[in-house]
């Protein structure tokens, strides 16, 4: 991480032409709840949107004017895509186009980014626990399968910060659309595991399990990340962002 917060998933970034970066909330305050928050829906001053998402894309040499996203309506629709925008009604975006930047906003959900270097194609998946029990993960290993012709074993994946089993207690009739291996009981409360159910997803759709990275921060617990459930609809949002150049 560097000063401004923004992550650069190493496995991701050492890939050929690959450049991934995830940002935080990093100098969030009581003063400043907002800090590094990337949403103009949130209440925040759109300059400073602007700024946190200018350092956000030259880190990975582009600018915002490239960027891809999926409208994230907690689905488990993943769509190809060639032009930057708002695409509808889909939690998942791929790509073979160079120079595109697909990203997806976050504060619990998990993001996933996805790099094949051998068919060039890259993703971002929104998997809440909806688009989880769902399984919208391996649907997108799937799709670059079926359709780019990806080998599994040549896919990376990074699974972002997101809410940990650590706080992200659900109700039963959520835990019931899980296997207990991703649900822990305490005290007569449950909390899911929604990274390891992921990367879950990941190892069934045929990744291998050195090619997957887990960001180890729960939005919920880490001040230095924004959480929805945390801090209600006015928390700050964070973003995953991937790209691929021509080599
Ligand atoms: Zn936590």
């Amino acid at each position: 991480m560097n000063s401004t917060g923004l992550v650069r998933p190493l496995d991701l970034n050492r890939l050929p032409g690959v450049h991934a970066v995830v940002s935080t909330a990093e100098g969030r305050s009581a003063e400043r709840p907002l800090a590094g928050n990337l949403s103009y829906r949130v209440g925040d001053d759109p300059a400073q949107v602007r700024k946190n998402r200018d350092a956000l894309f030259a880190l990975i040499g582009a600018t915002e004017d490239v960027l891809a996203t999926p409208d994230q309506v907690h689905s488990a629709s993943i769509r190809w895509v060639d032009q930057p925008g708002r695409h509808e009604e889909c939690d998942g975006l791929m790509t073979r186009t160079p120079g595109l930047a697909l990203g997806v906003t976050i504060a619990d959900c998990v993001p996933v980014l996805l790099a094949d270097p051998v068919r060039g194609v890259v993703a971002a998946v929104h998997a809440g626990w909806r688009g989880s029990a769902e399984r919208i993960v391996q649907k997108a290993v799937a799709e670059m399968v079926s359709t780019a012709g990806s080998d599994p074993h040549e896919i990376r994946a990074y699974i972002g910060h997101a809410a940990g089993a650590c706080c992200y207690e659900v109700g039963g009739e959520v835990a019931d659309r899980f296997h207990d291996g991703v649900r822990h009981v305490r005290q007569g409360r449950i909390f899911l595991d929604l990274k390891a159910e992921n990367r879950n997803q990941l190892l069934a759709g045929g990744l291998r399990e050195s090619h997957i990275t887990l960001g180890p921060e729960c939005t919920i617990c880490s001040p230095r990340l924004h959480s929805y459930r945390r801090d209600g609809a006015r928390s700050g949002r964070m973003m995953a962002v991937i790209l691929r150049r021509e080599r």
